[in-house]
């Protein structure tokens, strides 16, 4: 499959790896828009949150799981968004699931 970030996952395109366990994998953004900007995707391939289903939810549990901890190592402890686009609408542009942490900064209330 021609995915990017199933290409991160395995290793074969480089990142900056900030936390990876048996269902998830977390990197730096290449064009952070936050102090702190980080991309956590399920290690299987799901094209965006659209498609979550029992299927396929423990993956997302996961991330969720994951992403305190990912927070905590990051010392964002005065908050931080997670967002996750999905779609033409939504201006998704690498069609695997992810999950945007966003932080180390006094985000704007605007939400779109
Ligand atoms: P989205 O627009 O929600 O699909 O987010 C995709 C994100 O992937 C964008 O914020 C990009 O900056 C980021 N991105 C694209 N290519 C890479 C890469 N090779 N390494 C890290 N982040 C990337």
């Amino acid at each position: 499959m021609d995915c990017l970030f199933c290409k991160i996952i395995s290793g074969e395109i480089p990142s900056s790896k900030v936390y990876e366990d048996e269902y998830c994998y977390a990197f730096r953004d290449i064009n952070p828009q936050a102090p702190v900007h980080i991309l956590v995707v399920p290690k299987c391939h799901i094209e965006s949150a659209d498609v979550i289903c029992g299927g396929n939810s423990l993956y997302v549990a996961k991330v969720f799981e994951a992403i305190p901890k990912i927070a905590a190592s990051e010392s964002l402890s005065e908050g931080y968004r997670v967002i996750t686009n999905i779609g033409k609408h939504g201006c998704q542009s690498v069609k695997h699931l992810h999950f945007h942490i966003l932080g180390g900064k006094q985000l704007s209330e605007k939400m779109d």
